[in-house]
């Protein structure tokens, strides 16, 4: 007998080493186990979920103490090469536990075990005589059975043969419907045979037999087939016992899209789009990993450049990826997807069920879709020929995984490209300026569209002082310009919407009078205020000081918190236009499945006048009879306390203006402030990118920011205050210890929230060009504290690309 041993990743992510373990593999699963299956193996005192990463006929563990593997899980494995591969980068590239990094890729239904289900294909002669006792009726059976009878090699072959399939139960949940339907038989000698054999009395059994040996192999429903032939079911059954056809069960995918979708055709590409289209498509042809960041002005089709790059890699036979910041908020861009290549694309995000989801990744497994259009998690999408990844607003800090694994989508798209040696598009208005910074250095190809593509205007945009309005008495939230261009537009029933500019959950102290934001004196950040302990606090260094009574800049009494909810601005609009229709998008009415599709169809079809809402309206809207859009706070993602916040703020305004005059009416964009002066908004007024990326850049030179410097994020947490402070201190004292002079580490400080479900957390923060020694020294760093910090109750979490800090 061989020897057969698996090394197997277990799902126990708190195992202070990180490597696979060796089963053995008894017998009764050789014919099932494979590089990529999911197992059963025994863990201390518990029976856990693992992956076989590898398959070898020797091991160094004793024979005495090796254990076996309980239950294979899969007959056909859920991994690939190159998923174990991308595993294998990750855990070193985000510091992460392996089996993080291999169930991050997979949908959650496959990370928990269900139940599996053995489903009969044909008819029930058809499969080994052993395996027949246990079906039921329907043709099921439970696959533990087959396990406990010890029949598996008989159950994989029988599913080789194509006799039966083997699902996890997740099917049954209602995802995946299966609609039994009858497959003529193919040989038309022996439907003549059957046919002479059935006697002359069964007249209805031979003219069904007849009419079926006029359409060997084709497949109907068995209720077409008794209208057609003017038989009873009960005909049917005899005439299948015979052989004349067999049942078989098509799977009907759930659909998760709601609408009936309308054909769109391609578009005639303008110059800049055909010059953009053409590099992209060169590099297909040429099968080179190339990266190529598409920035072009809001409207000036750029989305049509992507489906013309996927069509061209359908016709290579190849694969897509399209991945969107949060696809559930923007139906429209899936929809134009879906119209475009209609049943060949599988869409996966957030808002689907579990057992959706499950579907989606099927369909991708399996080959029968083409063209994945995603959030972030999508780009771990099973395709094994891709020829394309798309990332469209490749900016958005939501491909950024904040849990284990902390990976960017971006990152993970560059190495996939690398593997399939295909090239990956990052597009945006107003691309990071890491990728800017790229291109610009030539790692990127940079293409650029600077005219939008049905030639409109850019929106005219007015930048209202709000300190101006203080003074003259207006101390609503609504500027005196912006309330009369709402007024205008109701008048002459066109659509406005406005946009609270509201992210994170701190707020800052800002001067009512002349603006000022009260800023850590040694970050040039702005300071958080702690409703806790009344406390204006720094989360880069540590400062902290009381709240001013005063202004700092001007001695003005008008110096207070800023922050305000839609559900204020809801009341103040109803009183200022109690005749206006007003929908809301927000967090609270958007908790249920389908709620942003919901009110923006509504919107669209010109049921309300004024669309209001949080960051999620920025993206996508695209609607003709908008001609008005109010920013009413610019300031507020200004002053978090985050070194990117000059940059959100730009690339904000800019998606959030470009969802005016889309079309042939034109637009008009107001967006209040009280710092009209910053140069991210004045410069977003006309997207003025470049001049943006410039000045931004000299900011962080300045300051050692990215992309000059790179940051790592190391946070500790502990239900007690003085434990966690005591552990940062020896995570900074450790990495002081152990990382070159030149790096500098800052902290530990408290995190900008301090304190989360019952954890103070404290962080520190290291700034460094280049230091070989980093990754070492982190590994080293969460060696320790996998071994002995975490029986102790700490939480330490490493970042090697923190967005928020
Ligand atoms: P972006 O993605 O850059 O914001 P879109 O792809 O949404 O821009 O294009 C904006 C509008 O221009 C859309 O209505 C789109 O249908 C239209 N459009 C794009 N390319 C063309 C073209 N080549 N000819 C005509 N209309 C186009
Ligand atoms: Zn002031
Ligand atoms: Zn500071």
């Amino acid at each position: 007998m061989t020897l057969v041993v698996a090394q197997v990743i277990v799902d126990v992510a708190a195992y202070p080493v990180d490597r696979p373990f060796d089963y053995l593999v008894p017998e009764e699963w050789h014919a099932l186990i494979e590089v990529g299956s999911r197992v059963k193996v025994p863990f201390g005192p518990r029976n856990v979920l693992g992956f076989v990463v590898a398959l070898q006929h020797d091991t160094e563990v004793p024979m005495n103490k090796i254990k076996p593997v309980t239950q294979v899980l899969d007959i056909e494995p859920v991994l690939t090469e190159e998923m174990l591969e991308m595993a294998k980068w990750l855990k070193q590239q985000t510091i992460c536990y392996e089996i993080d990094a291999l169930q991050a890729m997979l949908p959650s239904a496959l990370r928990a075990k269900y139940e599996k289900i053995v489903h009969l294909c044909g008819e029930i002669e058809d499969v080994p005589k052993p395996l027949q006792p246990f079906f039921n009726r329907n043709g099921k059976a439970d696959f533990k059975n087959f396990e406990k009878a010890g029949l598996l090699h008989e159950l994989k072959a029988a599913v080789k043969d194509g006799f039966v399939t083997i699902e996890n139960s997740v099917k049954q949940q209602g995802a995946v419907k299966e609609i039994r339907k009858v497959q003529i038989n193919q040989d038309r000698k022996k439907l003549e045979k059957i046919e002479s054999e059935i006697s002359k009395r069964a007249q209805k059994q031979k003219q069904l037999v007849q009419w079926m040996a006029e359409r060997p192999g084709q497949v109907f429903l068995p209720d077409e087939v008794c209208s057609e032939t003017g038989v009873t079911m009960a005909v049917l059954q005899v005439v299948i016992e015979k052989g004349a056809a067999a049942f078989i069960k098509e799977e009907v995918y759930r659909d998760p899209f709601t609408k009936d979708i309308v054909k769109t055709d391609f578009l005639k590409l303008t110059d800049e789009q055909e010059t953009a289209l053409s590099a992209i498509t060169g590099a297909m042809d040429a099968q080179v990993a190339e990266t190529f960041l598409l920035q072009g002005i809001t409207g000036s089709g750029k989305t049509e450049v992507y489906l013309q790059a996927i069509q061209h890699t359908l016709q290579e036979g190849k694969e897509s990826i399209v991945l969107v910041p949060e696809i559930s908020l923007t139906p429209q861009m899936t929809e134009r997807f879906r119209s475009r290549f209609g049943e060949l694309v599988a869409v996966m995000h957030s808002g689907l069920s579990v057992g959706e989801k499950y579907d989606e990744w099927r369909k991708v497994q399996q080959g029968k879709v083409k063209v994945v259009v995603g959030a972030r998690s999508a780009i771990f999408a099973p395709f094994g020929n891709l020829g394309l990844i798309i990332l469209d607003e490749e900016h958005e800090s939501t491909y950024k995984q904040e849990d284990s694994p902390r990976y960017h989508a971006r990152d993970v798209a560059i190495w996939r490209s690398e593997y399939h040696k295909c090239p990956v598009i990052l597009g945006s208005a107003t691309p990071s300026l890491e990728s800017f910074a790229r291109a610009k250095k030539g790692v990127y190809t940079l293409l650029t569209l600077k005219k939008r593509a049905m030639n409109q205007n850019l929106p005219t945009v007015h930048i209202v002082d709000m300190r101006e309005e203080l003074k003259l008495g207006n101390r609503s939230m609504f500027s005196i310009q912006l309330a009369d261009a709402i007024r205008e537009r109701l008048a002459k029933k066109e659509q406005t919407v406005l946009f609270l500019n509201r992210r994170g959950y701190s707020s800052f102290v800002l001067c009512r009078d002349c603006g000022t934001v009260v800023e850590c004196p040694n970050c040039d950040i702005s300071l958080t205020y702690h409703r806790f302990s009344e406390k204006l606090k720094c989360h880069y260094c540590g400062h902290e000081e009381y709240v001013p009574e005063v202004c700092p800049e001007c001695a003005s009494d008008h110096i207070r918190f800023f922050g305000t909810g839609t559900q204020k601005v809801e009341e103040e609009l109803h009183k200022l236009f109690p005749e206006a229709r007003v929908l809301r998008m927000d967090v609270d009415t958007t908790n249920k499945k389908g709620a942003h599709e919901t009110i923006l169809d509504a919107f669209g079809r010109g049921e309300a006048d004024i669309l209001l809402g949080t960051q999620m309206i920025a993206k996508g809207l695209d609607f003709p009879n908008i001609t008005l859009v109010g920013v009413l706070s610019a300031d507020t993602s200004l002053h978090l306390p985050d070194y990117r916040s000059a940059e959100r703020t730009f690339q904000l305004l800019t998606q959030v203006s470009g969802r005016a005059g889309r079309h042939e009416k034109a637009g008009e964009v107001f967006v209040q402030t009280y710092t009209p002066e910053h140069y991210a908004i004045e410069l977003s007024k006309e997207q003025l990118y470049e001049p943006f990326y410039e000045r931004e850049m000299y900011v962080r030179r300045q300051a050692n920011y990215p992309p000059y410097y790179y940051l790592a994020l190391i946070q500790v947490s502990h239900e007690d205050v003085m434990m966690a402070a005591e552990y940062a201190a020896r995570a900074s004292e450790y990495l002081r210890a152990n990382l070159s002079f030149n790096v500098s580490i800052i902290g530990p400080t408290t995190a900008s929230i301090s304190r989360l479900q019952n954890r103070y957390r404290y962080q520190c923060l290291i700034k460094y060009k280049v230091e070989p020694k980093l990754i070492p020294v982190l590994l080293q760093l969460i060696k320790l504290y996998r071994s002995e910090w975490i029986k102790k109750g700490i939480q330490l979490t490493i970042d090697l690309d923190p967005s928020m800090i």
